[in-house]
C-alpha cells in the first residue's frame, strides 16, 4: 500500500514537473518568436532610418505634425517626398505611393474601447498580440441583417485595393460568431471632421490636404473604383498628420470609367470648403446625390468670396453643374495652382 502511494506521489511530481517544464518551452519559443519578429519588423524599416533626411519626430514635432503634414514616419512617405522634391506625380502606380512594409496578420487580438460609431458600423481599438500593435477594428453585429451588406461592401472594395500611401491600410476579416469586423490601420488623430472642429484650418494646410486627399482619390479612380461619400467625417488622420480616405461602405466599383467619377470630384468641391469654412456646404443635405442634384439643377452651391483665389476656383472648377466639365482628380493634382502649391510647402 505504502509502495502504490509512493509510486503514485512520485508519478504526480513527475507529470508537474513536465508540465512546467513544457510551460517554461512555451513561453522560451513565444518570446523567441517575438524577439524573431520584432527584429524582422526593424530589419525592414532599417534602410529608411538612416536616410539623413529624416528626423525621427520628437515629442515635441509630434505635436506639431498635425499642422505640419511634412513630418513623416514611413518608408512610403519618405519615397513620397523624395519625388516631389522631383515633381513626379504622374503615375499612381510608382511604387513611391504603394506601401512597402509587411501587412500585420491580426490572429490573437485584444479588443479595446469603442473609438467611434457611425451609421453602420462600431469601432473599437485592437491590440495584436503577435505584431505588437495597436489598429482598429470595425464590427457589425451579425444580429443587424441591415448593416451586414454595407460592411461586406467596404470589404470586397478594401480587398481589390493595393496598400496605398493615401488609402487606409485593410489587414483582414473575422467572424467571430457574434461580429463581423474588418481590421485597419489606426488612425489615432480620428477625423477631418473632428480635426477641424477642434481648430481651423490654415489655408496651406487644407491645401496639403487637399493634395493628399487628391492623391487617394487619383489612386481610387484607376482602380475604377468610385467612393460614393467623400466627406471630412469619412477622412482619416494618422498620428504623423497623413490623409487616409476611409469608410468605403457605399463605394463601388465602375465597369464604364465615365460615370461615378465626377461625383467625387463634386464631394471633393464640398470637403474642401467644409475644411475651408468649417461646415458643411447646405448642411441638411450631406448626403453626395442631394448636394449633386442641387448642382446640377443650378440651386449651385455658394462658394463664400472671401476665400483666396485659387482656392475659390478649385472648388468652382469641382462643383460645375456638368459633371462632365467637372476635372479629373489626376487633372487636379498636376495642374491646379492650389495643391501644386502645397507641394511646394510640404518641401520647403
Ligand atoms: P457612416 O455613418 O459614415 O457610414 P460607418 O458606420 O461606416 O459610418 P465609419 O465612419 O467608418 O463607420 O467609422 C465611424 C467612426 O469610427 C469614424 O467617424 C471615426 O471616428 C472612427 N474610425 C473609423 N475607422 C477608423 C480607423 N481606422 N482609425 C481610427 N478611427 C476610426
Amino acid at each position: 500500500m505504502l509502495l502504490v502511494q509512493t509510486l503514485r506521489s512520485v508519478a504526480e511530481a513527475a507529470a508537474l514537473y513536465a508540465g512546467y517544464c513544457a510551460r517554461l518551452i512555451g513561453q522560451v519559443l513565444r518570446s523567441a518568436e517575438n524577439t524573431a519578429r520584432a527584429i524582422l519588423r526593424k530589419l525592414a524599416r532599417r534602410p529608411f532610418q538612416n536616410d539623413a533626411n529624416i528626423a525621427a519626430p520628437s515629442p515635441v514635432q509630434d505635436a506639431a505634425v498635425f499642422i505640419n503634414p511634412k513630418y513623416c514616419d514611413s518608408p512610403v512617405q519618405i519615397s513620397e517626398q523624395n519625388n516631389a522634391r522631383g515633381n513626379r506625380y504622374s503615375d499612381v502606380n510608382s511604387p513611391a505611393l504603394k506601401i512597402s512594409r509587411p501587412r500585420p496578420r491580426i490572429t490573437n487580438w485584444e479588443r479595446g474601447v469603442l473609438i467611434g460609431k457611425g451609421s453602420f458600423a462600431s469601432v473599437y481599438k485592437g491590440y495584436s498580440n503577435e505584431d505588437e500593435i495597436f489598429f482598429a477594428a470595425k464590427g457589425v453585429s451579425l444580429t443587424e441583417p441591415n448593416h451586414l451588406p454595407h460592411l461586406e461592401n467596404e470589404i470586397a472594395i478594401l480587398k481589390l485595393l493595393d496598400d496605398h500611401e493615401y488609402i487606409i491600410q485593410y489587414y483582414g476579416t473575422l467572424n467571430d460568431g457574434e461580429m463581423l469586423y474588418i481590421f485597419l490601420e489606426l488612425a489615432s488623430h480620428g477625423t477631418l471632421e473632428q480635426a477641424y472642429k477642434k481648430c481651423r484650418f490654415t489655408e496651406s494646410q487644407v491645401s496639403d490636404y487637399t493634395r493628399q486627399i487628391l492623391q487617394g482619390l487619383k489612386y481610387l479612380h484607376s482602380c475604377k473604383v468610385v467612393h460614393g461619400d467623400l466627406n471630412c467625417a469619412n477622412i482619416l488622420v494618422t498620428e504623423s498628420g497623413r490623409i487616409k480616405l476611409a469608410d468605403f461602405g457605399l463605394s463601388k466599383r465602375m465597369e464604364d470609367h465615365s460615370y461615378g467619377f465626377p461625383s467625387d470630384i463634386c464631394s471633393l468641391g464640398c470637403t474642401v470648403l467644409e475644411m475651408s469654412t468649417g461646415e458643411y456646404p447646405q448642411c441638411n443635405a450631406k448626403k453626395v446625390f442631394s448636394v449633386e442634384l442641387a448642382i446640377r439643377s443650378g440651386r449651385g452651391i455658394i462658394v463664400p468670396r472671401n476665400l483666396p483665389c485659387n482656392l475659390r476656383d478649385f472648388i468652382n472648377q469641382c462643383l460645375q453643374p456638368d459633371p462632365k466639365q467637372r476635372p479629373t482628380a489626376a487633372e487636379l493634382l498636376a495642374d491646379h495652382p492650389f495643391v501644386k502649391e502645397s507641394s511646394f510647402h510640404a518641401d520647403s
